[in-house]
C-alpha cells in the first residue's frame, strides 16, 4: 500500500556523538499523531548505533549506499550481508551525489537493485534529472530512462521493497525548489511510466520528492496528490526543521 514517507539524507555530516544527540532529539520532537514512515540515513559508521538508539520508535535507519557484491577485493565498500547484520533493511541507491561524483551509472544501479531484492532490504531509488534536461525540455525522458534502467528489469513482487525518489539535481542544496506543480506534474509523469509497465503496482508505490524541502515548503509541496513525501538533506540536519518538516504532511 501507498504511503508516507519522509527520509532524512545526513551525507557525510555528524559524527557518532552528533547522531546521538540528533537522534535522541528526533525521538523526543518528533510528533506521533502522524501516519507516516520516518526513515534517516546516517553516515556507514554511526549505522549501528543509530540502530540501537530507535529501537521501541517508529523510526527506521537507512543506508546512503551499498555495493552490489556479496563480498570480495572493493576496499571501502560495504556489503548488504553486512548491513543486515547490524539491522539495517533500507538502502538509498543512486542519489544524485553518488552519480556525480563517483560516477555510478544506471546499470550499475540496476545491479544494486538486485542485490537489495535478493536481500528483501527496502531500496530509496534516486533519480531526476539536471538543469541542463530541463532547459533542453528534455527531463521527461531523461526520468523515464533512468527509471526504465534502473527498476523495470525487476518483477512485480520486488516493488513492495520500492520507494521512488525524484529528485531534481539542479534542487538538490541548491534553495532552488521544483515548485509544487513542477512536482506534481513529474510525479504524475512517474507514477504513469511505472503504470506502462507494472499496471496498478503504480498506485502503490511511494513517491517522494527531494529538492531544497524546508519548513516554509514542505506543506504545500506534501499537499499534492502524486507526492507522497519527501527525502530531506540539508534540512535534515536540523531536529526542529526535520520536524516542522514531517508536520508538513498533516
Ligand atoms: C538530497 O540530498 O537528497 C536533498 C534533497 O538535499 P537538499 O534537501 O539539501 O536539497
Amino acid at each position: 500500500m501507498r504511503k508516507k514517507i519522509v527520509a532524512g539524507n545526513w551525507k557525510m555530516n555528524k559524527n557518532a556523538e552528533e547522531t546521538e544527540d540528533l537522534i535522541n532529539e528526533l525521538i523526543e520532537k518528533l510528533p506521533d499523531d502522524i501516519e507516516a514512515e520516518i526513515i534517516i540515513a546516517p553516515t556507514f559508521v554511526n549505522l549501528a548505533s543509530a540502530v540501537d538508539h530507535v529501537e521501541f520508535t517508529n523510526i527506521t535507519i537507512a543506508a546512503q549506499n551499498m555495493h552490489n557484491a556479496e563480498n570480495g577485493a572493493f576496499t571501502g565498500e560495504i556489503s548488504a550481508d553486512m548491513l543486515q547484520s547490524i539491522g539495517v533493511e533500507t538502502v538509498i541507491l543512486g542519489h544524485s551525489e553518488r552519480r556525480a561524483y563517483f560516477h555510478e551509472t544506471d546499470s550499475q544501479l540496476a545491479f544494486k537493485v538486485d542485490t537489495a531484492i535478493k536481500h528483501n532490504m527496502k531500496v530509496i531509488f534516486c533519480f531526476g534529472e539536471e538543469l541542463k534536461d530541463r532547459q533542453d525540455k528534455q527531463h521527461f525522458n531523461v526520468v523515464e530512462n533512468q527509471l526504465r534502467d534502473g527498476l523495470f528489469h525487476i518483477n512485480n513482487e520486488a516493488w513492495e521493497n520500492i520507494i521512488l525518489a525524484y529528485e531534481p539535481v539542479w534542487a538538490i542544496g541548491t534553495g532552488e525548489t521544483a515548485t509544487p506543480d513542477q512536482a506534481q506534474e513529474m510525479h504524475e509523469f512517474i507514477r504513469e511510466t511505472v503504470r506502462t509497465r507494472f499496471g496498478t503496482i503504480a498506485d502503490d508505490v511511494s513517491i517522494l520528492y527531494g529538492g531544497s524541502v524546508k519548513p516554509d515548503n514542505a506543506k504545500e509541496i506534501f499537499g499534492k496528490p502524486d507526492v507522497d513525501g519527501g527525502l530531506i538533506g540539508g534540512a535534515a540536519l536540523k531536529a526542529d526543521d526535520f520536524v516542522a518538516i514531517v508536520n508538513g504532511l498533516k
